[in-house]
């Protein structure tokens, strides 16, 4: 590492800063979000204040009466593209009876943040906001701009914030990358630590499956009931394994798994990627329920029938019923090739229509960002080592790429044993460990500045 660069890291006290990454985490907590219905106004104007406050021009951007948005721009020298660090401020419903701890409180304790979004993501918003504050306050020259996006209603799919900035604002975010939640978290697996880096998003395909049949009185059966052709529908859905599908960044996910696993979990994970026995070792292995699921789901489109319509009164047998199905597509599929598949599972006789849509993502693993997020997590984590994964959900990193933006899910955290990310997300007790964000704000800031700042990037050595 240059000295330079290396004087930089090591002049930050990154413990002081961990200190006021937890006092912002804590305010932003205390706004209460909860999407519905957002009112994500208090979180934007919070940060727009305090941006404010340090010399730079924050845009808050209402898409909706008290739906705020909060966007702000380092200037670079334009040499580069911009960088985009993005997140949200809504969050999902509490049952406050569940919680050992007031959601909104915004409490310190056992060494954690606790409450709603500690995780997903008012914590990620604080890393991301400290980024730029660092890079501001200390001057750092930048080949590229840097720009902070704070947005409303990703929660609820985000036509109100991202969709909206996308839609209405594109040249506010326009970028050449861009970073945001879902991954640079640590799991553990056969004894190894592996950082999962978020390099695709399944797509959503939500639909609706349509049975007509023959009305009549309900004292009268017949054999042309559209109630009983639709729950025929319905189970076979909810039963069927759609067609194994290898995608790069799946290919890759078992491959990096298999390479530092070794033995015999190293070769299952390596036939993983082998369509001929892949998808009976998916279903066969003894192995935890919830990896089954995330294995199957990175390898398969999948079909969960969620909601049923039929008949207005118990004695009438209606002409129509109708199912809605929640889809997620692998990248490479669309709409048209996923209804070919439920019809190959549903048989004809029954009308498919597109209820939400948006397709899926995939992002390059040969990116200079993808080696410079590897190569700092792995000198942050000694040992440690980093993967792509596609996540099953979404974010808002499907609007974000309609502007051709590449975007991985990057928010490096270590987490202790016995806490997961992704059951703290929407979970009761939600919360954040303080070492997490002193692992991740250090790694965040170091990331943006070798891809932002004007000089060259270090490649190797030390760091505090
Ligand atoms: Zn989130």
């Amino acid at each position: 590492m240059s000295a330079t660069t290396n004087d930089l890291y090591t002049s930050i006290d990154w413990d002081a800063v961990t200190d006021e990454t937890v006092r912002h985490l804590q305010e932003l907590i205390r706004k209460r979000t909860v999407n519905p219905p957002g009112n994500e106004i208090e979180a934007a104007e919070y940060l727009a204040d305090l941006l404010a406050d340090e010399g730079l021009e924050p845009v808050v951007i209402e898409s909706a009466p008290r739906r705020g948005n909060v966007i702000v721009r380092l200037q670079g020298n334009g040499e580069a593209p911009p960088i985009l660090l993005f997140s949200h401020l809504d969050v999902v419903p509490v049952e406050p009876e569940q919680w050992t701890r007031d959601p909104f409180g915004g409490d310190v304790a056992d060494g954690m943040v606790w409450g709603r979004g500690a995780i997903d993501m008012k914590g990620i918003v604080a890393m991301q906001l400290m980024t730029v504050l660092l890079l501001h306050r200390l001057g750092v020259p930048l080949r590229r701009d840097v720009i902070f996006a704070a947005t409303a209603d990703e929660e609820v799919g985000g036509e109100l914030g991202m969709g909206y900035l996308v839609e209405h604002h594109p040249d506010l975010i326009r970028a050449d990358v861009a970073l945001t939640e879902f991954g640079g978290f640590n799991v553990e697996v056969a004894g190894q630590t592996f950082y999962l880096v978020q390099a695709g998003e399944k797509g959503i395909c939500q639909f609706r499956v349509r049975a007509r049949g023959t009305p009549g009185h309900g004292s009268l059966p017949h054999d042309d009931n559209a109630v009983v052709k639709l729950s025929d529908a319905v189970t076979r859905l909810g039963r069927a394994s759609l067609p194994y599908k290898r995608t790069p960044v799946a290919e890759a996910f078992v491959q990096g798994l298999a390479r530092h696993m070794g033995g015999v979990p190293g070769l299952i994970m390596r036939l993983l990627a082998v369509p001929a026995v892949a998808p009976t070792l998916i279903r066969r292995l003894p192995m935890p329920a919830g990896t089954r699921r995330t294995l199957y789901a990175m390898f398969h489109n999948t079909v969960t029938p969620t909601m049923l319509q039929a008949g207005e009164k118990v004695n009438v047998i209606p002409s129509q019923a109708e199912a809605l199905v929640d889809a997620r597509i692998l990248p490479g599929d669309d709409q048209e090739r996923l209804f070919a598949q439920v019809r190959e599972v549903i048989g004809d006789g029954y009308e498919l229509e597109v209820h939400a849509y948006s397709p899926p993502v995939e992002q390059p693993l040969d990116h200079p960002m993808w080696r410079i997020m590897a190569e700092t997590l792995e000198r942050h984590a000694p040992g440690a080592h980093v993967i792509p994964y596609i996540l099953s959900g979404s974010t808002d990193a499907k609007h974000v790429h309609r502007l051709g933006i590449t975007c991985y899910g990057f928010s490096p955290m270590y987490l202790p044993p016995g806490l997961n990310f992704e059951t703290l997300a929407h979970g009761h007790d939600e919360r954040i460990p303080i070492s997490a964000l002193r692992f991740g704000v250090p790694v965040l800031f170091e990331v943006v500045h070798k891809y932002a700042a004007s000089l060259p990037p270090p490649l190797s050595g030390p760091c505090q």
